[in-house]
């Protein structure tokens, strides 16, 4: 069965492990660090730059609080049973497309769909493509 679909317990694996990745990745005394620094005034000319950066910055770590509540999600949604299910038209998603995006709630169709805007959602690639 090469192509036959992953135990569910293979993709809760990747996602608990995923999720310690990214909260490893974050650094939540950095962002302290940034959100004190926003009330400081400084020198006219660093200020934009360092607005820039700070704004990529934030912009990164709720990229990254984002990914780990589409994780938490994904993993209530194996403890639920729905897992797997696409969120807008309840077909199920490709193995393919769950060993890619783990965490995705919709199927291909209906992600490119959400990239289009067609109707209302976030879509977490495309803000990690943005942000790349
Ligand atoms: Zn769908």
């Amino acid at each position: 069965m090469k192509n036959g679909p992953k135990p569910i317990a293979m993709y809760r694996n990747t996602l608990e492990k995923k999720a310690e990745e990214v909260r490893r990745s974050m650094s939540a005394q950095k962002a302290a660090q940034v959100v004190a620094r926003l009330d400081i005034p400084s020198d006219e000319g660093d200020l934009s730059q360092q607005h820039h950066e700070e704004w990529i910055f934030l912009n990164r770590n709720s990229l990254d609080m984002k990914l780990l509540r589409e994780i938490s999600d994904s993993l209530l949604r194996i403890d639920n049973g729905t897992y797997g299910i696409c969120m807008e038209c309840e077909e199920p998603i490709s193995a393919k497309r769950l060993d890619a995006v783990p965490w995705t709630k919709f199927c291909i169709r209906c992600q490119e769909a959400a990239d289009r805007h067609e109707f209302e959602t976030e879509s977490l690639e495309e803000l990690l493509a943005n942000a790349a």
